[in-house]
């Protein structure tokens, strides 16, 4: 299996996936949008088994945004690097992370009904007011 490097802004944490995400898409909820600082988030789901640190796992920091899901960033820069979803032991990594490109891209939009006010969805996925959901 071919397999994905990220890392963060200052490079200090570098991570591996395979390029076999169960799921790719861009979430609009006002979690994700505060906690990356952009009007949307894409994701990339995996099971949490097939996600590894090539370095720095030392730097990453954890803020647990709930009793199911750790939001995970580099303690070094700041950087979003993935959420971890403990019941279901799911890693979403931020595709922004992403230093190679995937062979598939995001299918779909969930949580627009909190997307931000000016941005325009133009393409032609999928859309869903809440989610998350099956691809
Ligand atoms: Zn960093
Ligand atoms: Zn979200």
């Amino acid at each position: 299996m071919r397999k994905l490097v990220g890392s963060c802004l200052c490079q200090k944490v570098q991570i591996e996936v395979p390029d076999d995400f169960e799921y790719m898409g861009n979430c609009h909820c006002s979690e994700c949008r505060k906690f990356t600082g952009s009007d949307y988030s894409s994701v990339g789901g995996l099971s949490s088994e097939n996600f590894s640190f090539k370095a720095g796992e030392e730097f990453v920091s954890v803020f647990p945004k709930s009793e199911d899901t750790e939001l995970a960033f580099c303690s070094s820069c700041g950087s979003s690097l993935y959420s971890r979803k403990l019941k279901t032991g799911k890693h979403n990594i931020r595709l922004g992370i992403l230093d190679d490109i995937p062979t598939h891209k995001p299918s779909f939009h969930i949580f627009t009904v909190s997307k931000a006010p000016w941005n325009e969805i133009t393409d032609g996925l999928k859309q869903f007011k809440k989610g998350p959901v099956k691809s």
